[in-house]
């Protein structure tokens, strides 16, 4: 009906399709339908309970009002010591910016920076939002391909190539929404060999799963000296401390970028909510036993996932060491992704996101989440080998 009044920039944005799967397993569960769920990227904990009751006093000491557009001072400080302690990298105050979640981070970093033409290279598959965000802003998504054959990580000669004048941005996500996959130091030193005399491309690092990781640590590119100023951090508290609801996030950038991400807030959003931003101090100087718990538990579930999907013929997968996905190859069925998800949905009852919701060269994969009970995943993996029998 109002199709002609709608602005033409709206045909550049793309959804989530999680949100869409999870819409159809709904809708198959309210016909009776016993769906297991695995589409949806979101931690099945409770957000830890000191957290819950620093956001209820914050309520009650009247923390209920408009803040500071890039956050409390005292919210900044402790997300800017957090980053010194987990990071290994010295910031400041004035360079967070607090929002409504870690997705703001990627919308705002592209209203800024990316001009009509500006070449943006994205890792494919990748969170859909980066590519949608980019579009949005007039900016092209140039595709830095991530395959199982190396474990999901960087192809440092492939990402040379894409170099070209008109890059203006690089993301990394490390670890990696769909893959699971880490990106090594190596890998981050090989970026940085790579852009080291173009200093005029700036880094989006998405590093919301980076207390997500099995064996080891991640290395932030903005650990370096040199790309510390270059570099927008996106992290937030959704999936370390189980919040997704909560909606709060932040940025950690240069002082003069995030003077354009207040104004961006500004304009939008004027500030994440009050109480919220206290209990995130809760959070970050808290205990911290519930973070190791979940990693824990997402570590136990993820051996255990990616053996049992291993013994299944024709499914391949390889061991992530981050995030909570596996991202299996399913490509010897000969039936696209899409098709693999939808039936596997409508015929054995696991939700699950096709390889391609993530980018072009998620095609032969699936992604699917354990962030659910190993009892669910169990139950899933039967289903799953019932299914390709069948195929
Ligand atoms: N970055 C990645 C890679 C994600 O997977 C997600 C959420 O799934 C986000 C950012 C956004 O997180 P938030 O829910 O805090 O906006």
């Amino acid at each position: 009906m109002f199709e002609q009044a709608i602005a033409s920039r709206m045909g550049l944005l793309h959804t989530e399709s999680a949100f869409q799967i999870l819409a159809k397993a709904r809708a198959l569960e309210a016909e009776g339908r016993s769906i297991i769920h695995m589409e949806i990227g979101q931690p099945d904990f409770k957000t830890p309970q000191n957290i819950i009751e620093a956001a209820y006093k914050a309520m009650n000491d009247g923390y209920t009002g408009y803040t500071p557009t890039p956050g409390l001072p005292e919210s900044r400080k402790a997300i800017a010591d957090y980053a010194a302690a987990h990071k290994g990298i010295v910031t400041s105050p004035e360079e967070i910016v607090i929002v409504p979640g870690g997705k703001p981070v990627m919308f705002y970093t592209m209203l800024m920076l990316v001009e009509p033409g500006d070449e943006v290279i994205c890792p494919n598959p990748s969170f859909p939002i980066y590519e949608s965000c980019i579009n949005f802003a007039g900016g092209k998504a140039v595709s830095l391909p991530l395959t199982s054959k190396n474990d999901f990580r960087l192809d440092v000669d492939y990402f040379r190539n894409l170099i070209t004048p008109k890059t203006k941005l690089v993301i990394i996500n490390n670890p990696s929404n769909p893959t699971g996959g880490v990106f090594e130091k190596e890998d981050i030193e090989a970026v940085a060999e790579i852009l080291k005399d173009r200093p005029d491309i700036f880094i989006m690092s998405d590093e919301i799963y980076d207390r997500l990781v099995f064996d080891g640590n991640v290395v932030s590119i903005a650990k370096y000296p040199e790309f510390k100023d270059r570099t927008i951090i996106l992290d937030g508290f959704s999936k370390t401390y189980s919040m997704t609801g909560w909606r709060l996030g932040y940025g950690i950038m240069h002082k003069e970028l995030a003077a354009h991400m207040e104004m961006l807030m500004v304009n939008s959003n004027s500030c994440a909510t009050a109480f919220n931003q206290i209990a995130a101090i809760e959070a970050l100087t808290g205990p911290q036993d519930m973070v190791e718990v979940m990693k824990n538990a997402f570590k136990e579930r993820r051996d255990w996932l990616v053996a049992a999907l291993n013994e299944i013929p024709g499914v391949n997968c390889c061991l992530p060491k981050g995030a909570f996905y596996v991202f299996p190859d399913i490509s010897s069925f000969g039936i696209s992704s899409d098709e693999f998800a939808d039936r596997m949905l409508n015929e054995a009852g696991v939700a699950a996101a096709a390889g391609t919701a993530f980018g072009a060269y998620g095609e032969g994969y699936i992604r699917l989440s354990y962030a659910t009970s190993l009892d669910n995943i169990k139950a899933a993996v039967e289903r799953i080998s019932g299914f390709t029998k069948k195929l």
